[in-house]
């Protein structure tokens, strides 16, 4: 029986890039027997708009960085949801932290006043550079930037978070095929570096199907060279994110292929999480 029916890492309307409602995704995830969805909104956090403001191209969406209230408010609807629809499916409060060492003392605020069930961490923004800027530097530099912001957040603030979300996101856009593929030999000790400090603070790795639906790779994040040295290092956990930002992104085909993908690495289990711990699920 495929008894891998959750999925980690959804957008709603509290995220500054999706319109969708809750209660849209828990309707479907009923209606494919799901057992567990968690959202998972973005909070990304710059020094120089600290908070509040926006990145230049989040203007088009007319809302407000994730605050403090929007955390309240999401959470009373998360809490309604449970109510409303027990029995039948587990609606978590997850978030996704844009890591950023220069806001450090705002994920410890975050962390002493929320009660999320699951943080997941990802890199948007190398070096605090907006995407049009990023791409204006040549592939190696870009994939460069990005892995050693990776590693340096990760060895700041591993133990702010549960999983690292798309641990190879910088190779899922770009204007040319050469940003999206990695020269990975060039990057393998800073990536290896990075695991290794993620294993040893007890943390995971997520499977993010976005890479699959933004590019013609027919695998999710991270790529298998990731995955395979992951595994070497004695990697065991990885969760599932589909990153749904429209309901028709949610619950797709891709979940199938990215168990198959799993298991060809030698692993033999999918995490969903309850107090920050992970509850494996056997494939
Ligand atoms: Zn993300
Ligand atoms: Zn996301």
């Amino acid at each position: 029986m495929d008894n891998i029916l959750f999925d980690n890492h959804i957008h709603t309307n509290y995220s500054f890039d999706s319109k969708e409602k809750p209660e849209t995704y828990v309707l479907k995830a009923i209606e494919n027997s799901y057992q567990e969805i968690t959202f998972t909104n973005h909070n990304d956090l710059y020094p120089a708009n600290f908070k509040t403001a926006k990145l230049d191209w989040q203007t088009e969406y007319d809302v407000p960085a994730y605050t403090m209230e929007d955390y309240q408010n999401e959470a009373e609807e998360i809490h309604m949801l449970n109510e409303k629809y027990k029995g039948k499916l587990v609606i978590k409060h997850g978030i996704e932290l844009g890591l950023n060492v220069e806001c450090m003392d705002y994920f410890e605020t975050i962390a002493k006043e929320s009660k999320y069930d699951f943080i997941l961490g990802s890199i948007h923004n190398p070096w605090n550079m907006q995407v049009d800027d990023i791409y204006q530097h040549d592939p190696f530099t870009v994939h460069n930037m990005y892995f050693t912001t990776m590693r340096d957040s990760v060895k700041a603030m591993i133990k702010e978070v549960d999983v690292l979300s798309h641990f190879d996101f910088i190779l899922r856009y770009g204007p040319t095929d050469e940003y999206k593929t990695l020269d990975f030999p060039k990057f393998k000790d800073i990536i290896a570096e990075t695991l290794e400090i993620t294993i040893q603070n007890g943390k995971g790795l997520e499977l993010n199907t976005k890479l699959i639906t933004s590019t013609d790779k027919n695998y999710p994040h991270p790529i298998p060279q990731i995955m395979a040295l992951y595994k070497d290092l004695g990697g065991e956990i990885l969760t599932y994110g589909s990153d749904s930002h429209r309901i028709d992104q949610f619950a797709d085909s891709n979940r199938k292929l990215t168990i198959d993908y799993a298991k060809s690495h030698g692993f033999t289990s999918l995490c969903t999480y309850k107090d920050h711990q992970p509850i494996h699920h056997k494939l």
